[in-house]
């Protein structure tokens, strides 16, 4: 069976959002004027429905008019956190805590942020303070054992140095396989950076794990081969055996990489995942053949967010669909005007409008085409 990727999505848990008429809401609305209570309320209506722009500028109007409010802050960072906006997204929640240190759903968004951002060090922190106010919290206690012992382990591992890579291993045994991923990983960086007529410019930070430390400390479904999430983390079970499948995971994961230095959100799930796969190898047999195998169309509209839910069988075909739809935007608009919509999304611009300026089709008749 082909084992795929997960590019990892970090999703606010909505649990956190506090209710219309929570008793924070309620006191503070009880003191600021009734046109930002007005704004207040309709800001955190559209972060739960999911509108992200539009809350985030609903808090931004919000918090110009009542700057001390913390929770308004945190509804900033929230808005942010869901437009990847990261940096915007911890200095809101930063802001927020400064005003309330207690403010505990603030701080447990922080400390994903730090993590996301690649800060292990200060995510630990935060979520150390976290737990002194909530002790009895235990998903925020089994999430903070991950982080430490993720953090111990990198400590341990030596490093592998190139031009564009630094890969981290952990023993003498890896230290062949590190090598090998540095010369694999120089190649793509080459072969799909031509493709897409671009580079990244920052070095991409690469970690080899045993099958077991990668399970625990990405936490991905079993027929996850990689993952991406700022860092590309491999598992080595089987990579030894066949170097061909260390070249396909490897060029997989610098794709998604390379399209994070050019698009850090918007950017729907079937085309970063499509674009990895069809990039791999370039030979898509095994995804027609997967996709004649199964009955209906499969709609790219359902494979915009994570696959990370998916069953194998499930994921298989949705990695086939994705990687088709995007090797018929290759062909038929090449990989500058791809990496151009990229851009555009990572710029905020909205898909429909992105994709009918850049590939000169509107999605509608590009889905509806054979
Ligand atoms: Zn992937």
């Amino acid at each position: 069976m082909k084992r795929n990727c997960l590019a990892l999505v970090l999703t606010v848990g909505f649990a956190v959002l506090p209710g219309a008429c929570s008793r924070f809401s309620c006191t503070l609305l009880a003191q600021i004027d009734p046109r930002t209570a007005l704004i207040e309320r309709g800001a955190w209506s559209a972060l739960r429905a999911g509108q992200a722009h539009a809350a985030a500028e609903a808090f931004r109007e919000a918090i110009a008019a009542d700057p001390k409010n913390a929770r308004l802050h945190l509804g900033a960072g929230m808005a942010a956190s869901l437009e990847r906006r990261d940096g915007d997204a911890k200095d809101a929640l930063e802001r927020a805590l400064a005003l309330d240190a207690k403010l505990i759903e603030a701080r447990a968004l922080l400390g994903q942020i730090q993590r996301r951002m690649g800060d292990i060090t200060g995510a630990i922190r935060t979520y150390d303070t976290l737990l002194t106010m909530t002790p009895d919290d235990r998903e925020a206690k089994a999430t903070l054992d991950r982080w430490q012992r993720e953090a111990e382990l990198h400590d341990r591992m030596q490093q592998a140095i190139g031009s564009h890579f630094t890969v981290s291993f952990e023993g003498p045994a890896e230290a062949r396989v590190a090598s090998e991923a540095l010369d694999v990983l120089d190649r793509a960086y080459w072969r799909i950076g031509q493709l897409l007529g671009t580079y990244p410019t920052e070095p991409v930070r690469v970690v080899l794990y045993t099958g077991e430390q990668f399970r625990d400390i990405t936490r991905s479904p079993e027929w996850a081969a990689a993952a991406y999430d700022g860092i590309i983390r491999v598992p080595m079970r089987g990579a030894l055996e066949k170097p061909e499948e260390l070249d396909r995971v490897l060029s997989h994961e610098f794709t998604h990489a390379l399209v994070r230095s050019l698009a850090s959100r918007g950017v729907p799930t079937w085309l970063n995942e499509g674009l990895a796969t069809a990039l791999e190898t370039g030979d898509l047999a095994w995804a027609e053949k997967r996709m004649g195998l199964t009955t209906g169309r499969v709609s790219l509209g359902a494979l915009q967010s994570g696959f990370g839910r998916l069953t194998g069988d499930q994921a298989q075909i949705a990695y086939a669909a994705s990687a088709l739809a995007v090797w018929r935007l290759l062909q038929q608009a090449g990989g500058f005007a791809i990496a151009n919509l990229l851009r555009d999304l990572g710029e905020g611009i909205d898909f429909e409008t992105a994709f009918l300026h850049r590939i000169q089709q509107s999605f509608a008749d590009f889905q509806a085409a054979p």
